[in-house]
């Protein structure tokens, strides 16, 4: 059987009650599920570009031109989805124990000589957009370098009409961080 998009609206939007939610989550997933959830938050961003994977609450990863690129839901675009959009945030980290201490007050608190706290934001709209707590120094966490054409190919079944190498290329941020500086 296959939901209506009314239904898988409501249930995105919480408005379900729960033995429906309950009924929707015991059954196997619909074939179409994945292009209605898609079509559903198409017609609630502000812009036309087509989405081709949400990956966040706020961000999707679009198809502008020939490039695909990371957007948040305001608007403001991070380039290429090849390239971690957290390079191109608002960050904040709460690597002392004071800032650490509005999140998790008293015994709760980490040690912030071996934890950070680090919150990223949308430049555009300030909605925060990820959390990542890690050892002090870690590298900046990557969270999902999808095999996009593979996906369309493989799993929907729908090639997309062009192609792109999924390499990651967070490092040619950075690059252009170190030319500046010499
Ligand atoms: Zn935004």
């Amino acid at each position: 059987m296959s939901y209506s998009k009314e239904d898988l609206k409501d249930l995105y939007e919480g408005r379900l009650p729960w033995p429906k939610i309950k009924e929707i989550m015991s059954r196997p997933k619909d074939d179409d599920r994945f292009e209605k959830y898609v079509e559903i938050l198409q017609e609630k961003v502000p812009w036309k570009e087509k989405i081709l994977l949400p990956i966040g609450e706020h961000l999707y990863i679009v198809q502008k031109g020939a490039e695909r690129i990371v957007k948040c839901d305001c608007g403001h675009e991070f380039g290429d989805y090849r390239r971690n959009w957290k390079l191109s945030a608002l960050i904040f980290a709460r690597d002392t124990r004071e800032k650490l201490e509005e999140v998790y007050p008293g015994i709760k608190c980490p040690w912030p000589e071996f934890c950070e706290v680090r919150e990223f934001y949308c430049p555009g709209c300030g909605a925060l957009l990820k959390v990542d707590s890690v050892p002090v120094g870690y590298p900046i966490i990557f969270d999902f370098l999808p095999n996009l054409d593979a996906f369309y190919r493989d799993w929907l079944g729908k090639p997309l009409p062009t192609s792109q190498e999924p390499r990651d290329m967070s490092n040619d941020v950075i690059m252009s961080w170190r030319a500046k500086l010499s």
